[in-house]
């Protein structure tokens, strides 16, 4: 979300747009016309489309969920790993067939995906029926371009990357009633070897904290009771920026509102992961002690080659850092397995790593070489199938840890959000860490906070309401 001016007209000049096709969609699509958001990927992106869908709902657009049924279809694209790509040409070109049976219908492709010119340039060529697509830091163009597309203009690729000011004052029509996304940040400045994200997603920067808190404040006064605050990398938030606020301030000022509700976060760099931050998260009875610090790798020679700057005694010290300060924290990670150059000697450090900190939940993923990315052509002699070998001994390491810790929360009581009904009559909850427990209760709970004593743990916590 860009523009060289300052950030409130960007979207002022959006709203003249906006308006404009207040009118004219009603002539086009003879009534209300419908409109569908298609996500792939992170939470971000998720983000991301709900402000895609405030600015459709502005503009006169019914959301809709079947692609069926819409005038304007869009997929809001992720580049993370390979197959999420193939996912993304395989439903594109569904809209051949579509636009057979909805000749008004306009389709676009936006994202992290859409953001490469080489996936810009295929579009172009073999999907002559995409009218637009664009990137990751002009979406909020979003009616300019149906405007421009309706009336007449050609297909329409915009891909600027220029990394000015956030542009504030978007339209989101959020999923959630009682949990919901904040972004606070976009962009990573990090260059993981393996990660394609600074090259979609551009250079850190951090919105401004008067913007947040008021959108903060705004959600907790519409009810909602959790509120992740979103980044690619949260915890650089306010790097380099005047106002000097650092993440754990603004966390400070974020639990200084009023209300019974709780933060969370996504995602932090180990790097960033300061004392202060630490301290602040102990400190807040509002902040929940979930920390999600991916270390990718246990080895600190392949560490070196990610480019993550921190070695493996780093991370380790960094954990009994948290430990010993939160000691209910509860502790998840992303892990990379098979990284090019990688040996078992490598991977073994990885399992290690996992037993001696034993995370609540890990995110595994067999390595994915990303276009453009350094390590894409560094020379990878482990096979995909002995990687999958490896892959599969981590899981059963992790299956083996949560099994020994599930039993620690039996007799014990958590305040829960209901967030989830499983069947009738029986509703689940999360706890301030990443715990889930079922339990039984009147669905008029959900989005509510309750107390739940744990009385078994079988594959899954079992409570009752106290
Ligand atoms: S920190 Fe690394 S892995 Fe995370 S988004 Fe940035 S470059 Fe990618």
């Amino acid at each position: 979300m860009l523009g060289e001016k300052n950030n409130a007209s960007a979207f002022a000049e959006q709203t003249v747009y906006i308006n404009r096709l207040i009118e004219k969609l009603p002539e086009v699509y003879e009534g209300t016309p419908k409109a569908c958001v298609i996500t792939f990927g992170c939470q971000q992106n998720v983000s991301d489309s709900e402000h895609l869908k405030g600015m459709l709902a502005c503009m006169g657009y019914e959301i809709t969920e079947d692609e069926k049924d819409a005038d304007f279809i869009i997929f809001n694209t992720c580049a993370v790993r390979g197959h999420a790509e193939d996912r993304v040409y395989g439903n594109i070109g569904k809209v051949k067939q579509l636009k057979k049976d909805n000749p008004r219908l306009i389709a676009a492709v936006c994202g992290c995906m859409a953001q490469q010119q080489i996936v810009a340039d295929k579009i172009k060529k073999s999907y002559p029926y995409i009218d637009m697509v664009f990137g990751t830091q002009v979406f909020h163009r979003l009616p300019e371009f149906i405007y421009k597309r309706i009336t007449g203009s050609g297909r329409i690729f915009e891909l600027s990357l220029e990394n000015e000011k956030i542009v504030e004052d978007v339209p989101v029509k959020r999923d959630g009633t009682f949990k919901g996304w904040l972004p606070i940040m976009y962009g990573c400045n990090n260059f993981c070897t393996y990660c394609i994200v600074p090259y979609v997603r551009g250079r850190e920067r951090s919105r401004e904290p008067e913007k947040i808190l008021a959108e903060a404040r705004e959600m907790v006064n519409a009810g909602y009771k959790e509120i992740t605050l979103l980044g690619q990398n949260v915890n650089s938030y306010g790097k380099g920026c005047e106002h000097g606020i650092t993440f754990a301030k603004l966390l400070r000022m974020i639990n200084d509102i009023e209300g019974d509700f709780r933060i969370k976060f996504m995602t932090s760099h180990p790097k960033d992961c300061t004392i202060e931050l630490l301290d602040t998260i102990k400190e807040c009875e509002k902040i929940s002690h979930h920390l999600h610090l991916p270390f990718q790798s246990g080895s600190s020679r392949i560490l070196k080659r990610m480019n993550r700057y921190y070695d493996r005694e780093a991370y380790l010290r960094l954990i009994k850092e948290a430990k010993e300060r939160i000691p209910d924290v509860s502790l998840t990670s992303d892990i990379i397995v098979g990284f090019p150059g990688e040996t078992y000697e490598d991977f073994k450090e990885t399992l290690s790593l996992v037993q001696e900190v034993e995370f609540s939940s890990l995110f595994t993923f067999i390595f994915s070489p990303r276009n453009g990315t350094p390590a894409e052509t560094m020379p990878d002699p482990i096979t995909r199938e002995e990687k999958g070998k490896w892959f599969d001994e981590l899981l059963r390491l992790q299956e083996k840890i949560a099994e020994k810790n599930i039993q620690k929360y039996v007799g014990k009581t958590y305040r829960v959000l209901c967030d989830e009904i499983v069947s009738d009559g029986v509703l689940s909850g999360h706890t301030n860490g990443t715990a889930t427990i079922i339990f039984e209760g009147d669905e008029k709970l959900l989005g509510e906070f309750v107390n739940v004593k744990v009385v078994s743990a079988t594959n899954s916590l079992n409570g009752v309401i106290v």
